[in-house]
């Protein structure tokens, strides 16, 4: 092993690097709107409305029609495969006014989660077949980036070094086929948040994960440069019996970073894995105030975390898509603002905001 054939020349590697930057520009962060059908359908049950395809449009639309100034807090949306060809009220395909606004667009490429034999109840993520002729079409069809997520989970024994070994993988080899197509990887192992584990145990098993992506991801011979990470924020398990703070959750998380990833990858966009949308946005502030330093910019890729005000205020009356809008704004610019570390609570925030959005063993 002496030296790396060619894989990208230094034009699709310039190409790749700018999209990555533009998503993660100073105060910008992505709005996660690749729910599958099956999971808009939960989401559509909470709020008693139906889920059919027009109201998963009507929705879609709703959010990203939102004012124009959206842009300067959103970098990036990630569409699921059935918005991508759907249309605003105006009759403008979603990708175009996505665009329009100067915001880039990417798109979910993985298939979802398949068992791992002989685990206890691990899984892989399915998606690599046909990949590339995918990512070649979501690329004349407007898209910039793609995501592809991971499930891991903390138990006795879990996650085992086959599942570990096994989601590296496969997300590297996603990462390269991506990167061939002029598309840029966000790369997400996400650890879920199920258990009574406390922090120091998730920052353990976060760094052991990240460690083993980022060696795969150098195996494959991916371009770190233009590549996002979407890893989950570092925190105790859901039914832990201890609380910790935004800025214990923020030291252990920019710690397990920090070990783990290289300052190369210009990005950090965390998931907000069932975090209420006002702990999402405190969390995400605290990590951008500690005192550690921070090679790569530390934002937000969240869905139920930016979306959640939003659906409970629409509740699928098109009398209620203004305050819908407003919600959704508002949630952003919090998080525009926590990207920076700048956000100062008021200490007033509605229901929708503080509600937990925790779902055991989360399927997107
Ligand atoms: P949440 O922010 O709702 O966890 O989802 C983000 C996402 O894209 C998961 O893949």
């Amino acid at each position: 092993m002496t030296h790396q054939y060619p894989s990208l020349s230094p034009e699709q590697k310039q190409e790749l690097a700018t999209i990555a930057q533009r998503i993660v520009a100073p105060g910008k962060g992505i709005l996660a709107a690749d729910e599958s059908t099956g999971t808009m359908a939960k989401r559509l049950q909470k709020i008693n409305v139906e889920n059919t395809e027009e109201n998963r449009r009507y929705f879609r639309d709703l959010l990203f029609s939102v004012d124009p100034s959206i842009s300067q807090h959103v970098g990036g949306v990630i569409f699921f495969h059935e918005t991508l060809y759907q249309k605003s009220d105006k009759g403008v395909l979603f990708p175009k006014v996505v665009k329009d606004k100067g915001i880039v667009v990417g798109i979910k490429v993985d298939k979802g989660t398949a068992g791992l034999n002989g685990t206890d109840g691990e899984t892989t993520t399915q998606g690599l077949d046909g990949l590339s002729e995918r990512c070649a079409q979501y690329k004349k069809d407007g898209c910039d980036f793609a995501k592809w997520r991971c499930v891991l989970k903390i138990a006795h024994g879990c996650p085992s070094p086959l599942a570990i070994a096994e989601n590296a993988n496969v997300l590297a080899r996603y990462a390269s086929i991506c990167q061939q197509n002029g598309l840029v990887p966000i790369v997400e192992p996400e650890i879920l948040p199920d258990g009574d584990h406390d922090l120091q145990r998730c920052q353990y098993v976060t760094e052991k994960v990240l460690a083993a992506v980022y060696k795969a991801l150098s195996d494959h011979h991916v371009y770190l440069e233009g590549t996002l990470l979407k890893p989950n924020m570092v925190t105790a398990g859901h039914s832990c019996p201890r609380k910790y703070t935004p800025q214990e959750v923020a030291m252990a998380t920019v710690t397990a970073l920090r070990r783990t990833v290289p300052a190369a990858v210009p990005g950090i966009c965390f998931l907000s894995g069932g975090q209420s949308e006002e702990e999402a946005s405190l969390n995400l502030n605290a990590m951008n105030q500690t005192p550690l330093h921070r090679p790569w910019k530390l934002t937000f890729s969240y869905g139920r975390a930016l979306q959640a005000s939003a659906l409970a205020a629409w509740k699928g009356q098109p009398a209620n898509k203004q305050a819908a809008q407003e919600a959704f704004f508002t949630r952003a610019k919090i998080n525009s603002l926590a990207s920076k570390g700048e956000y100062k609570p008021t200490g007033q925030v509605d229901k929708a905001a503080s509600q937990s959005l925790y779902t055991a063993s989360y399927v997107y």
